[in-house]
């Protein structure tokens, strides 16, 4: 794959393949997942991306002021608080990219003070872009330590006018010393206040700080294999756990009798109920709870439920969450990892318990990255597919 190799790959640390080829990197992912998940799970070959560059649809730069007063943005150097300036990168949208080198040639003529870490002082810490890949809208997200933006609608006003394809804009306060880059307030300063983009036929509304998948084409392929191994024919009750903005619940709800969803982030959980309402469908539920709390409290009721999908973060589940998992007798438990480690850790765990994966399909849902995603299905041991 020819292409210009990026200049700041060492530091950032991000892209640590970029000096393979894309094929010589998924076989490497594919070996990764195998080693992983252990004898006895058949690994099947990454699913792939056919132009693996500028996938990213959320891309965030930090801020900083040089001594010299030079004004920086970009990521920070691997294990520092020093920015490395990023004015374009191979995975992020070009869109985005230039999106933030405009806002950052703009903040001299507007005397924006850019935040200072050391000196807790400023008001600039982070620019978050997220585009709707499908849709085209554009959301951008100022990260600043106060509400008190000078002359805001000026600046929102020329910004617009050097990008029209901003749909929002929307001022997030940040005044804790932290390294969360989103703070829990936001102001919206144009527009709706998130974007909304279509995967797998259906619309969804991201607000903000609500997880969304950063691929969305490798997304669809993820999601797809999902449904896919979960088999259903429009009778099962599903559960749907780790659920975010309800994307896999709502599209496996064509097919299903009735969704439970469940997600601990509240912006996410609202994001969910209204995306729901958008696509026209009745038969799912969201509740704002600990998947693992929840779960159990079903299962003492004596709850049943025919397939669950389970898409956890990284860290990736609990031994509550599997044991009450594994007490609502669901056929098909359908599994979605983004960190292979904690999936070898959960698949051993639900061994014990008496259910099993017998193959798994990773899916290169962050090309040039360590990264990778998997799908993988359980049963009870005994049963074959
Ligand atoms: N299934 C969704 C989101 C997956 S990301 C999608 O594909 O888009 C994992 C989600 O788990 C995040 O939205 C996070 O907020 C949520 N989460 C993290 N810990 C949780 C917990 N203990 N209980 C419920 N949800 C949790």
């Amino acid at each position: 794959m020819e292409k210009l190799k990026c200049s700041v790959s060492k530091k950032c640390g991000g892209c640590a393949y970029l000096n393979l080829s894309y094929e010589e990197q998924l076989k490497k992912k594919e070996d990764y997942v195998r080693h992983m998940l252990g004898g006895g799970v058949k690994v099947h070959p990454v699913i792939g991306m056919e132009d693996p560059w500028h996938y990213r649809n959320k891309v965030s730069a930090a801020f900083q002021r040089r001594r010299d007063g030079k004004i920086v943005s970009g990521i920070y150097e691997e294990g520092t608080h020093h920015v490395i300036p990023v004015t374009s990168c191979l995975i992020e949208d070009q869109k985005a990219d230039e999106i933030i080198n405009t806002i950052r040639n703009l903040i001299p003529s507007f005397r924006i003070r850019v935040y200072d870490e050391d000196r807790g002082s400023g008001l600039l810490r982070h620019v978050l872009v997220r585009v709707g890949k499908t849709s085209g809208q554009i959301l951008v997200i100022l990260v600043c330590a106060s509400p008190v933006f000078p002359s805001k609608n000026n600046f929102v006003r020329v910004l617009r006018e050097k990008h029209p394809e901003i749909t929002s804009v929307v001022l997030n306060i940040n005044d804790r010393k932290t390294s969360m880059v989103l703070g829990n307030r936001n102001i919206t300063l144009y527009g709706k206040g998130f974007i909304e983009d279509t995967l797998c036929g259906k619309v969804f509304r991201i607000s903000p700080s609500s997880f969304y998948q950063v691929n969305p084409v490798q997304t669809e392929k993820l999601y797809g294999k999902a449904v896919e191994l979960a088999k259903l024919t429009g009778k099962e009750t599903v559960f749907d756990a780790y659920s975010g903005i309800g994307t896999i619940g709502i599209i496996a709800s064509d097919r299903a009798k009735s969704v439970t969803s469940v997600e601990l982030n509240p912006s996410a959980v609202r994001d969910a109920a209204s995306n729901a309402r958008r696509n026209g469908i009745e038969k799912i539920t969201f509740y704002k709870a600990d998947a693992g709390d929840f779960l159990e409290r079903m299962a003492a009721e004596g709850s049943r439920c025919d397939v669950l999908f389970m898409d956890p973060p990284r860290t990736g589940s609990t031994e509550k969450f599997m044991r009450a998992a594994v007490s609502v007798h669901p056929s098909r438990i359908v599994y979605i990892s983004c960190e292979p480690e904690t999936l070898g850790r959960d698949l051993k765990f639900f061994r014990k318990l008496g259910y099993r994966a017998r193959e798994a399909w990773p899916v290169d849902m962050f090309p040039w990255t360590k990264s990778v995603e998997t799908v993988t299905v359980l049963r009870v041991a005994d049963q074959r597919n």
